[in-house]
């Protein structure tokens, strides 16, 4: 068979999607698979399982990255690379991260079944703790294995109950034996759902970004002084939770104050000890502020820092700030992104150039290796939720495009 008349059986990645999507399935029609809880796990096995069946070899590192390899002709070769993760927000959606990792299993079904030999290896990954949900930050393993990041730290990574990422990784048994280093890689291919909205109000089927938006997180402590609601005045309070009020709208109105072309938001708080009839004498809120412009990111930074200092003062509530984790925009392989535009226009999908908002493990990968993603369109735009939904025909023609970049790239010589 030509392989440029192989497709990808839209059934099967339906049917797969939807296997996934029963481990930790919520009641609110979304999935709740934190990175290396049981239903992690349970993911985990079956996507081995899978593997099996179609006789990759297995390799499991020590982040608990799971790769599967399928030789080439010439396994000397750099392999090309596809996937994404297979960990969920708290109550997210079914397509986030497993539809990259089930779409690049699907294009190696497809290759396998019709017996294709590339000269170069074709591998899959899921990239353990993608989210940074539970352990912060996100795209964890992707960056120890880039070597952005340090193994040892990433270890001792704590959940919001004390467990250690390293602890827990043994726990659920995937710590595996392979160093987490990366090797010279040809090309990696990143399959994900848009998680926005422009795709569908523009029409399109599949979008092709340029590249990935700068993100900088920093993690606000704001000391107060508790005390008893009743007897304390209200003249002289110091009260933690009304500082970090006035911050957090400074946060919101950021983007406009700087003309735009970024988004900023606050979507952690914890106020202590939280309870009503106590002055809040602690808060911690987090900070995201993300732009294709760094410089623009930061300069806002900067510029907020001195409200929030402002705010600090006035109130009588002292201030601590961890700048958390910072990845710079990050501009894709042009040749890459260029085939995957022109492939989609071959298989006759409408598409669409843009930018992602959204960080991706194509975000470390990128550093180190010709890199490009595919997005298909998301239902209303709603992402990182219950509801988050792709039409299954979409999510067929990214998994077309992907299959084919994967063949093209695996045949360079
Ligand atoms: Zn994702």
């Amino acid at each position: 068979m030509d392989p440029r008349n192989l497709r990808i059986k839209g059934e099967r990645l339906k049917n797969s999607l939807e296997e996934m999507a029963k481990i930790g399935g919520t009641p609110g029609g979304g999935v709740q698979r934190l990175a290396l809880s049981d239903e992690d796990r349970r993911a985990r096995d079956l996507f081995l399982s899978w593997l099996r069946e179609i006789d990759l070899e297995i390799m499991i590192d020590e982040m608990g990255n799971i790769f599967g390899k399928r030789a080439g002709k010439n396994n000397n070769l750099p392999p090309v690379l596809s996937g994404s993760h297979i960990d969920s927000q708290p109550k997210g959606g079914r397509f986030d991260g497993i539809l990259g990792v089930m779409g690049a299993l699907e294009g190696l079904r497809v290759i396998h079944e019709n017996r294709i030999e590339t000269p170069r290896p074709v591998m899959i990954v899921d990239w353990t703790n993608e989210e940074g949900t539970r352990f912060s930050p996100a795209m964890l393993s992707s960056g120890v294995w880039t070597g952005k990041l340090e193994r040892d730290w990433a270890y001792g990574r704590m959940d919001i109950q004390g467990k250690k990422f390293g602890e827990e990784l043994e726990r659920i048994g995937y710590r595996g034996k392979q160093p987490a280093k990366r090797w010279p890689i040809h090309a990696y291919y990143e399959l994900h759902i848009e998680q926005g909205p422009i795709l569908e109000k523009k029409g399109k089927i599949i979008g092709i970004p340029k590249g990935i938006n700068g993100l900088y997180w920093y993690d606000v402590y704001v000391e107060g002084k508790a005390n008893q609601v009743g007897p304390t005045p209200m003249e002289g309070r110091s009260d933690a939770l009304c500082a970090a009020a006035e911050m957090i709208l400074k946060v919101n109105k950021l983007p406009a104050k700087m003309g735009e072309n970024m988004v900023a938001t606050v979507g952690e708080i914890h106020n202590f000890p939280n309870s009503r009839n106590i002055i809040p004498g602690q808060v911690h809120f987090t900070v995201d502020i993300r732009s294709w412009d760094d410089d623009l990111a930061i300069r806002a930074w900067k510029d907020v820092e001195k409200d929030f200092e402002r705010i600090a003062k006035k109130r009588g509530c002292p201030l601590r700030i961890d700048k958390t984790w910072s990845v710079p925009h990050v501009t894709f392989a042009e040749k890459l992104v260029k085939r995957a535009a022109e492939i989609a226009k071959n298989l006759g999908y409408s598409r669409h150039p843009m930018v992602s908002g959204a960080g991706h493990d194509a975000s470390y990968v990128s550093q180190i290796a010709p890199t490009a993603m595919i997005f298909v369109p998301s239902i209303d735009g709603r992402s990182h939720v219950e509801v988050e939904d792709t039409k299954w025909e979409d999510c067929e023609a990214g998994g077309n495009v992907l299959l084919h970049c994967l063949l093209q790239s695996a045949s360079e010589e």
